[in-house]
């Protein structure tokens, strides 16, 4: 019989604090926060409440003043330049409001590029990666041979977010953590796209954290967390 941790966490933060300048009023300010495995998690709040910076916390992009951020059970403030870039691509699937592709490469180099930086996300791709990625990118809705293989600038907008999300998912990494990912997408492509990408986690396992602004993307989460109702800053 599987034997299923439920109190398995990916994500536990804790007394958690954060000035973008030492000395400054902190503008995160949080006493605990945790993600389950494979949990999905919409964090919404106000434009200004501290999301984008929570998640940059996380992702170990800026290093906290106060407290610990446990992923996948390491504590990321202990890590140390490249080993936290390291730990970064290993564990953790980023997509941002600007999806930060490399602009010149295909669509299918750029799905692939977290599997070039980690071994452990090349080993979780499954004996070929570039099957995996092309089986991903089709199940995200590009399975055009001439789109995949098609710069990622000369793609639109909606198809580069397809990318980004492909990318991030690639080698299932214990957490994705999405900012704003739907931001420059019109209704209809917003649901969709927000569909599939709660479908791809669950499929592969992964803990997804996804944030936004806009609370007609709440519905189908396992958990909506108000980003206000957490920090005290
Ligand atoms: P949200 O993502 O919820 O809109 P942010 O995390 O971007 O909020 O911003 C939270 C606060 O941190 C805001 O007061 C914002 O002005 C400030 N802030 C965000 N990014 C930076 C930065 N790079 N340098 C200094 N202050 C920043
Ligand atoms: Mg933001």
């Amino acid at each position: 019989m599987e034997v299923i941790d439920s109190g398995a966490t990916v994500l536990t933060v804790n007394k958690l604090e954060y000035a973008w300048k030492k000395g400054e009023v902190p503008v995160l300010r949080i006493d605990a926060l945790g993600l389950s495995t494979g949990e999905r998690v919409f964090l919404r709040g106000p434009s200004g409440s501290g999301k984008s910076t929570l998640l940059a916390a996380i992702a170990g992009v800026v290093d906290v003043q106060r407290g610990g951020i446990e992923v996948a059970g390491t504590d990321v403030g202990q890590l140390k330049g490249g080993a936290k870039d390291r730990f970064r691509v290993d564990h953790v699937g980023l997509i941002f409001q600007m999806f930060n592709l490399i602009p010149w490469q295909s669509a299918l180099e750029n799905v692939l590029m977290p599997c070039r930086f980690s071994r452990r996300r090349r080993e979780r791709a499954g004996a070929d990666p570039k099957l995996s990625a092309l089986r991903l990118l089709d199940d995200l809705g590009l399975s055009d041979p001439a789109l995949v293989s098609a710069p990622a600038m000369s793609l639109s907008v909606g198809q580069q977010q397809r990318v980004a999300a492909a990318r991030a998912l690639i080698g299932t990494p214990d957490l994705i953590l999405a900012d704003e990912p739907t931001s420059a997408l019109d209704e209809d492509a917003k649901i969709s796209f927000l569909e599939l990408l709660k479908r791809e986690c669950a499929s592969v396992g992964s803990a997804l954290l996804f944030v936004s602004h806009d609370r007609s993307l709440e519905r189908g989460f396992d958990r909506v967390l108000d980003i206000t109702e957490v920090n005290k800053a």
